[in-house]
Formats: C-alpha cells, sequence, structure tokens
C-alpha cells in the first residue's frame, strides 16, 4: 500500500518574510530518509499560503528517497501543516487564550478570525495529554525535574514545553529559533492535528 508524504519538519533561521522572498531558490538543508538514513534527493515542492499577520506565498520543497521510492515534505519549523498561519503566530495565540485572555481579545491582538482561535484551542486541548507527556519526557531527559507544573492540562503542557526549550536551547546545537519553532519540529508539524493516524493526512488546504 502507498503510504502519504510525511513531512519532516527543519530548523529554519529565517523570518516568515525572508522565507517568502527566497521563492524556489530556498535554500534548505539536506535531509536524511527517515526510514533508510540515505539522503533525499530533492523532488521539486509546491506553493502554499503562510500568513504572519500578512499572508504571503511559500514554496516548500519535497525531497525523494531513490532506495524507498518514498517522497517527503520538507517543512520549514514555521509552519505547521495544514495550518495558514505561522507556528509563533498559533504559539502566541495558544499561550494568551491559555493564559487566561478571552478568544475574542487574543483573535483581534492577532487579526484572525475568534473562530480559527477557538479551532486551535480545541485542538490543542485534544492533544494537550500527549503534548505533555511528550515535552515532559523531553524536559526530564535533558535534565530537568518539572517542579510545580500547572494543574491544568493545557497549562502544563505549555509549561512542559518553556521547560524542554529552556534546556535545548542550553544543550542541543542547531536547535530551533524560538520556542513554538521547537513545538514544531518535536511534534513533526502537527502538533494541533487531532487525527490519531498520524501519517495518514494529506490534504493541503491551509486555514
Ligand atoms: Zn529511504
Amino acid at each position: 500500500m502507498e503510504r502519504a508524504p510525511l513531512a519532516i519538519v527543519w530548523p529554519c533561521r529565517l523570518s516568515v518574510a525572508e522565507y517568502a522572498a527566497a521563492g524556489k531558490r530556498i535554500d534548505v538543508p539536506r535531509q536524511a530518509c527517515p526510514d533508510c538514513g540515505r539522503t533525499l534527493a530533492w523532488w521539486s515542492g509546491y506553493w502554499r499560503w503562510l500568513r504572519d499577520r500578512v499572508a504571503v506565498r511559500v514554496w516548500v520543497r519535497r525531497g525523494r528517497c531513490r532506495t524507498c521510492r518514498r517522497t517527503h515534505v520538507l517543512l520549514p519549523d514555521l509552519v505547521h501543516e495544514r495550518r495558514l498561519d505561522s507556528v509563533e503566530v498559533i504559539g502566541e495565540a495558544l499561550e494568551r487564550s491559555i493564559g487566561g485572555r478571552g478568544m475574542r481579545k487574543v483573535a483581534a491582538a492577532i487579526d484572525v478570525p475568534t473562530s480559527t482561535v477557538r479551532d486551535w484551542r480545541r485542538r490543542h486541548r485534544a492533544r494537550a495529554p500527549a503534548l505533555l507527556a511528550r515535552f515532559a519526557g523531553l524536559a526530564v531527559g535533558l535534565g530537568d525535574d518539572l517542579a510545580d507544573l500547572p494543574t491544568t492540562l493545557e497549562a502544563a503542557a505549555l509549561a512542559a514545553l518553556a521547560a524542554a526549550w529552556a534546556r535545548a536551547r542550553d544543550r542541543v546545537a542547531g536547535v530551533a529559533a524560538s520556542m513554538w519553532r521547537f513545538w514544531n519540529v518535536v511534534c513533526g508539524g502537527r502538533g494541533l492535528v487531532t487525527n490519531t493516524s498520524p501519517r495518514l493526512g494529506t490534504a493541503r488546504t491551509p486555514g
């Protein structure tokens, strides 16, 4: 059975505007095949929209393993799969909203519809146990004792993320440039994907 293309999320040093300005000339670091470890060959790509206050068109490269004959989407860490907004916009909204700010105010501050912020929150709430487990495991593995985690799941997931990020930034070379990009790399671009079959999503409608 042919499997759907799998996204590989790579740490990118560029802003959304810089990434967009590079167009098809975007310099993507060579990636290894997740199945056999061989270096992927470039395999065209596709245009998509990415919004960071303003929407821009960005080119996303694909790589292909000649041995496994599978293609992989090479997502820069500023892009979340199937979301129009950049991960930093999504993350900022999640932080403010989970921190107690009203969704309407959060949405107005970042200029997206309230329904969009509500959708992000709903998905984050559904994913919170898995996110908490993942980032708590990472943080502990990197030497954090995770003292005083908040008692609500979503806030605890955020605190574990912050702890893991703080440790990773000090200890891991080439780590992502911001906390939410780090979140996106760890989640493989699917932090808010509630589908329980993580490798089966193929639709590319942003939003
Ligand atoms: Zn391979």
